[in-house]
């Protein structure tokens, strides 16, 4: 794997203006470069370690003061890349950040690429690849819980328990390989039902870190509920209402949500991506009938839907015919009358949804019996995403091929195999594990890893 020993450097603040920004800079040549733009406010000669030196940056070829700054100092190994490391803490602004980052790169540092930094501390053996990748999850957690199993694992408590897994298979190879490898010594081939229930116990244990780590996908993911209804019903009102503020656009005019609004909320730790449509009828109009596509689209990639109908106009057949499109898609669905500060008007509601959620979106009357009822649906969805649990479809996939395999070598060892048919088997689920902490890892993967980190990062 190719390795660049040199200096790297990137703003490591999300642009834009805030209090403070950070340049950080990784590699040999840090406290040299560092030390080159850095002018002490209180005369100290050299950069220490562990320490926080207060002063100027200064560019050096013009002499002129960039900004005021304090520099964080962390040497090889005990920072985060294991590399000497110098982070230079700056005003948030674009100007004294890229002034420092230019001043940094023309004395011999690299704009470093996205992930940079972690994928430094990943190979100089900081962290293994599942911490790596926890880094990444717990930037973009949207929720306590995804937080909670994104810690977990950068902190290595996944790693242990999966290593405990591992050595596990590592055992079951080694008894098995040791008879083969050395016939002269006779040492006895494990008892095939041993082996057996050892190898279903493992399948077992794997199993169950594959259904956490489903389950706990949801944490992470979420779920994605669409808001159907007839146009002018109420959905980006209510929509609105639920997560608090105007990101869908209200207008007067039926069929004017012509594009599909995403936003989302929180609701019971559960990250909910809300999805308003246009309206489900059939029209003539061709940019409605995009509209309509892209709802029945929209309710193909949902969990669940919230149907909103519109108490002062009554149920139509608009209505009827939505319903029956959701009830077509096997959808969980949560009924809405909404409008209800309005008179009722039309026919009352059929006997099958007499359970919807009365509401109004404009006066916020019954929203709380919405996100109670929406709360309620996802209930069932948030019980066990605890314990061993990994964060993204690398890991489950990997999984289950490691998975597979052992169910392969229990299979050889059933059909009365000899024993080197499930020698290659369990070599494979070994593989697996050390694809999973990134020992047998190719570019590729590392790329597609850390290109989706931030630069800085
Ligand atoms: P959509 O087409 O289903 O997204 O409907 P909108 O959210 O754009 O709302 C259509 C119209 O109904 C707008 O004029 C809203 O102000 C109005 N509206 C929405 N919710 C309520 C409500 O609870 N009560 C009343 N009286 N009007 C509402």
């Amino acid at each position: 794997m190719e390795y660049l020993e040199d200096t790297i450097a990137a703003v490591s603040t999300p642009p834009g203006e805030s209090g403070i920004g950070v340049v950080r800079l990784s590699g040999p040549r840090s406290l040299e470069i560092a030390g080159a733009i850095f002018r002490s406010a209180r005369g100290d000669t050299r950069l220490r370690h562990s320490r926080i030196h207060y002063g100027y940056a200064v560019d050096p070829a013009s002499g002129i003061v960039i900004d005021e700054v304090l520099l964080l100092v962390m040497k090889s190994p005990h920072s985060y890349t294991r590399e000497d490391v110098v982070e230079i803490q700056c005003h948030g602004g674009t100007l004294p950040l890229t002034g420092i980052l230019e001043c940094a790169i023309r004395l011999g540092a690299r704009i470093a690429g996205p992930g940079e930094f972690t994928r430094r501390a990943f190979l100089n053996g900081r962290i293994d690849l599942l911490q790596a990748e926890a880094v990444i999850e717990v930037i973009r957690s949207r929720s306590e819980k995804a937080l909670h199993l994104a810690s977990r694992q950068l902190g290595g408590k996944v790693s242990e328990e999966l290593a405990a897994i591992r050595s596990k298979v590592v055992e079951i190879l080694v008894n098995v390989e040791a008879p083969l490898d050395f016939p002269d010594e006779e040492i006895p081939m494990p008892p095939r039902g041993e082996l057996l229930f050892s190898l279903d116990r493992l399948c077992d244990e794997i199993g169950n870190v594959i259904e956490r780590t489903s389950e706990a996908r949801v944490y992470r993911e979420g779920l994605r509920c669409a808001i159907v209804g007839r146009p002018n019903v109420g959905k980006s009102s209510i929509l609105n209402a639920l997560i608090g503020h105007d990101r869908a656009i209200v207008t007067e005019y039926p069929g004017t949500t012509r594009d599909s609004i995403e936003c989302w909320l929180t609701i019971r730790g559960i990250p909910v991506t809300l999805l308003d449509t246009a309206g489900l009828r059939d029209t003539g109009d061709p940019i409605e009938k995009e509209g309509v596509r892209k709802t029945e689209e929209a309710l193909r990639a949902s969990d669940f839907a919230i149907f909103v109908m519109d108490r002062a106009s009554g149920l139509t057949e608009g209505d009827e015919e939505i319903l029956q499109t959701l009830n077509d898609s096997n959808l969980r669905i949560i009924h809405v009358m909404n409008k209800c500060d309005l008179d009722p008007g039309g026919i009352g509601l059929p006997a099958d949804i007499e359970g919807a959620v009365s509401v109004s979106a404009l006066t916020g009357k019954g929203m709380d019996d919405l996100r109670e009822a929406l709360g309620r649906s996802l209930s069932s969805q948030q019980e066990r995403a605890d314990g061993c649990a990994l964060c993204s479809t690398r890991h489950l996939e990997v999984l289950i091929r490691a998975r597979e395999a052992l169910v392969e070598a229990g299979n050889a060892i059933r059909q009365g195999y000899p024993a080197d048919a499930c020698l290659v088997e369990l070599k494979r689920a070994q593989y697996c594990f050390g694809e999973l902490f990134g020992e047998d890892y190719s570019a590729e993967v590392l790329d597609a890893i850390f290109s989706e980190f931030c630069i800085g990062k």
